[in-house]
């Protein structure tokens, strides 16, 4: 017997223990010794029952991903329950959860007849979040145990359920506040007194005479948040098919539902994700000897669009803020947003006004800045001017104590220079939040030259810790995101002189799955802001400005390039096509039909060829890098991967191509193809290979 399944015994009841750190993961060298364990305990007559356990911190909390993708060595999972469950039909068979259960782990609880649980534990079938759908009887058993308008929730959203709310729905027999595996023996031993369950498979119950038009209606509403995913749809068809189809002709279905996503761009494209998100957090010249310093309190310069977010996010997690601000005025008014923003989520029902009451406690605001003495991080918001970082900076350098990680919310700005007001440049860094901060999950970290590692594995783990998604950039001119999101909007303007307008463009990114548009994303930031840059620096953008001096600023006026009639919904609006007609005529451009084709070269090309330089200059670490950046902080469709992950699978000497062909019409430098990008074209590799190639 391997070392990884090992049976025990407690006079009739077997205990087969699952022991495959970290997190006992179904790998072939499990699967094989428990199916066999299970047929040779059906065999032995000394057996009435088995116990299934793991050792460590959790049960099976899923199939073993790095076998994605590959075929499966028999037996697979579903054979290894179908064993599991063949045992079931003899004796009985009880899976003692703690931890968590999760994809194949529940799966594999689900082929017992019972499942018992410690009170803290979480079950849940993520498979969704990957793009797939529970490919071993899990959308066939869960609605036979919870009914199918819980099992179409929880598989949909992936999101795990309490133990309390297990045992309510029917997924759990019963919860144990502590012993739970000899109260799972003892539950055990109890049961084989009592008439045998039938199989879960069997168990029809909460699968007959469902009323099939609500169901579809409850569908529909689930499915709303997934627009442009597979899986969620794939999900929902299958906890369809166990109201209409016998079980094994829905076992059939949901077979060759899994093999066709598990097989599909999107799926690899979630994938992708998954493992890029846990690759960001190994920072090179980072070690396990950086311990990351404790963070007990933050503070927060500024509280205004983004400083209320920033002390809101760690607010949620634990930590308690001290804001500070320039008068008691702005004080107010930030804590007044804060408030309300807590509000908001009372009446949503997220939040309870006495948790509300207990965030808002966590609070200390000041106009002092010798109140920040006491804190272990301090992150300014301050705006977005040398001058008044510099203002900024040169106080903490005298009054933060000294350890404290000094850091900068700057979009644009030379982390190198801030740091230098200082006399302590290694303990200053970026932190790049992204609005609105409460709620985004992104947060660049920006390594400064002096920066030292255990500032950056301390941003990590806090950031981690506030339940953002941290990814290490460089020093570069809007770092990473922001950088990549200029060069996307470099022929905005262009586009629309020679023929296009907002919402042609527009529609090609929501077609492909943003959740909105060039032209309305500035009308959701603000026109009037690039508006005060471009005059500070003498620069124009003739449709823009124009819309500006017309007091169109965008939504916040009700106007900007589409009408708002009701604030929020975008319609296009004949006065910004005049206006476009007008202007083209003044400039002496004729303009003609510009095809979606055209929109994407002349948007999404230069951004990735902006991603390639960032790449080259070691300004992101590695594609996969840039790729979660975009997912968590500008909503690029999770389907699509990132958009270096995009760019493989379009084709890089495609791209190539085309940037040269407009870089020939224009002579613009964003169309100028990357050095990196042609010299990996032309090797026929990938992103991944940038290294290597270099
Ligand atoms: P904001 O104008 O909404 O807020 C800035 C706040 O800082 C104001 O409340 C102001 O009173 C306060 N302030 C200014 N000088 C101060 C000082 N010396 N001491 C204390 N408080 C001071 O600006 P914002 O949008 O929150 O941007 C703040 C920073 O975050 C900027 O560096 C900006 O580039 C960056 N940022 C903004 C966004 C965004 O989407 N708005 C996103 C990421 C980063």
């Amino acid at each position: 017997m391997s070392q990884s399944v090992t049976v025990t015994r407690d006079k009739n009841v077997a205990i087969v223990t699952i022991d495959n750190p970290p997190v006992n993961a179904m790998s072939f060298h499990v699967r094989a010794p428990i199916a066999k364990a299970f047929a040779d305990l059906k065999a032995d007559d000394s057996v009435a029952a088995i116990v299934l356990a793991c050792a460590g911190r959790t049960f099976v909390a899923g199939a073993d991903i790095t076998e994605f993708g590959k075929p499966m060595q028999s037996p697979d999972l579903r054979e290894v329950i179908a064993a599991l469950e063949d045992f079931s039909k003899a004796k009985v068979s009880v899976a003692a959860i703690h931890g968590t259960a999760l994809g194949g782990g529940l799966e594999l609880a689900m082929g017992c007849l019972y499942r018992v649980a410690d009170a803290k534990a979480k079950l849940g079938l993520p498979e969704v979040k990957l793009g797939l759908l529970p490919g071993a009887g899990g959308t066939q058993r869960l609605p036979r145990l919870v009914g199918p308008s819980k099992a179409l929730k929880m598989i949909v959203s992936g999101v795990p359920i309490s133990a309390k709310d297990a045992l309510a729905s029917g997924l759990v027999d019963a919860v144990f506040d502590n012993d739970l595996l000899a109260n799972a023996v003892l539950f055990a031993q109890d049961a084989v007194e009592r008439n045998l369950a039938a199989p879960v498979s069997q168990r029809n119950e909460k699968v007959t005479g469902v009323d099939l038009a609500a169901f579809d209606k409850e569908v529909a509403d689930v499915l709303k948040k997934s627009k442009g995913l597979d899986a969620p749809k794939a999900c929902a068809q299958m906890v369809r098919n166990a109201i209409t189809m016998p079980f094994d002709q829905a076992l059939a279905a949901e077979r060759e539902g899994f093999v066709k996503l598990v097989e599909g761009d999107q799926s690899r494209a979630q994938r992708h994700l998954f493992f890029a998100e846990r690759e960001a957090t190994k920072v090179p010249g980072v070690t396990k000897d950086d311990k990351p310093r404790k963070i007990s309190r933050v503070g927060v310069i500024g509280a205004g669009t983004m400083g209320g977010g920033i002390s809101m996010s760690f607010v949620n997690g634990g930590i308690p803020v001290t804001l500070l601000e320039m008068n008691e005025d702005a004080l107010k008014r930030g804590m007044g947003v804060i408030d309300k923003n807590y509000g908001i989520s009372v009446s949503r029902g997220s939040l309870t006004e006495e948790a509300k009451a207990k965030r808002l406690a966590m609070y200390t605001t000041t106009t002092n800045y010798d109140d920040l003495a006491d804190c272990d991080l301090i992150i300014e918001a301050v705006f977005e001017e040398m001058g008044v970082k510099e203002q900024v900076f040169t106080t903490l350098d005298k009054i933060a104590k000294p350890g404290a990680i000094l850091a900068s919310n700057t979009s644009y700005l030379d982390v190198n220079k801030i740091a230098s007001f200082t006399k302590r440049p290694q303990d200053v860094v970026g932190m790049h939040f992204f609005s609105p901060a409460n709620v985004m999950k992104l947060l660049e970290i920006v390594r400064g030259d002096k920066t030292a590692p255990d500032v950056l594995a301390t941003a990590l783990a806090v950031g981690k810790q506030i339940g953002k998604v941290p990814v290490v950039v460089g020093v570069s001119h809007g770092f990473v995101g922001n950088r990549m999101l200029g060069a996307r909007g470099t022929e905005a303007e262009g586009l629309l002189l020679e023929g296009a307008l907002p919402q042609q463009v527009d529609k090609v990114f929501t077609d492909f799955g943003w959740p909105m548009g060039t032209y309305q994303m500035w009308d959701l930031a603000g026109l009037d802001i690039g508006w005060r840059t471009r005059k500070s620096l003498g620069l124009k953008a003739a449709i823009s400005d124009a819309l500006c001096e017309m007091g169109r600023f965008g939504q916040k006026t009700g106007k900007g390039y589409y009408l708002y009639p009701d604030g929020r919904t975008a319609t296009p609006d004949p006065e910004v096509e005049a206006l476009i007609l007008e202007e083209a005529r003044k400039q002496g451009v004729n303009r003609r039909d510009i095809s979606d084709e055209e929109i994407k070269e002349r948007t999404v090309y230069p951004m990735i060829n902006e991603g390639a330089r960032i790449l080259e200059e070691g300004i992101a670490t590695r594609s996969s890098d840039i790729d979660t950046v975009w997912v968590n902080g500008y909503g690029y469709p999770v389907g699509q991967g990132g958009p270096m992950f995009w760019a493989e699978l379009e084709g890089l000497q495609k791209i190539v191509d085309r940037l040269e062909y407009w870089y020939g019409k224009t002579g613009k430098e964003v169309y100028n193809p990357s050095p990196l990008l042609k010299r990996l074209a032309a090797e026929k590799k990938g992103f991944a290979d940038a290294k290597k190639a270099a």
